[in-house]
């Protein structure tokens, strides 16, 4: 039984044609009656190992997947491979394209963005000034006391930002217009000679 409007697994990607469960929902969620005649449509399938795998990995309770029942999956002897590598960016990864939770591979992640910004904020102190606007953000963010030398740049970087703007503003500004010039009435009589 396939959901493909909201995912479409790996395995299915590439292959030249539709699996044999195509379009025949109802045999492949049915009852036991159904799940014999599912059963033989999967043993021809030429996904059925990794089909079977991926219900197993994202714990589908119902229906006919890999050729197993949901009992099936259940007793079965395969473990998640996804487990295996967890805690690694490729597990991460996986998990957010497939719109998993998984704690291990959150908290791993969450220690490398922080290594990250750790590495940055090493290099912007040790550039020209020995900090930086960047540094300051980084401080920020890791939740570390602003060092004095991001805090002076900080400060640089605003004050330029205020004059800059500043200067915009009054070039913005409108020119005063030049008053009016009287209309000329074309159509006036000639005032008389005196
Ligand atoms: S193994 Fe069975 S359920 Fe899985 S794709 Fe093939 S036919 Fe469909
Ligand atoms: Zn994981
Ligand atoms: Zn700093």
């Amino acid at each position: 039984m396939l959901d493909l409007n909201v995912l479409i697994p790996p395995y299915l990607l590439g292959l030249a044609g539709p699996t044999p469960c195509a379009g025949l929902d109802e045999i492949f969620v049915g009852d036991e009656a159904q799940a014999r005649l599912a059963k033989p449509l999967c043993a021809r399938c030429p996904v059925m190992e990794a089909c079977g795998q991926w219900a197993i990995e994202h714990n589908e309770r119902g229906g006919i997947w890999g050729g197993m029942t949901p009992k099936e999956r259940r007793d079965s002897t395969r473990t998640p491979a996804a487990a295996e590598d967890c805690g690694s960016e490729t597990a991460y990864r996986r998990h957010c394209a497939l719109g998993e939770e998984c704690e291990p591979c959150w908290s791993a992640q969450a220690v490398r963005i922080r290594e990250d910004r750790e590495r940055r904020l090493a290099l912007e102190h040790a550039g020209p000034g020995g900090g930086s606007r960047s540094g300051y953000y980084l401080e920020r963010v890791l939740g570390l006391p602003y060092c004095p030398n991001c805090r002076t740049a900080i400060k640089d970087a605003s004050a330029q930002h205020k004059t800059k703007r500043r200067s915009q503003r009054l070039a913005a500004v409108p020119d005063t217009p030049e008053p009016a010039e009287e209309p000329i009435d074309a159509h006036a009589p000639a005032q008389a000679a005196a």
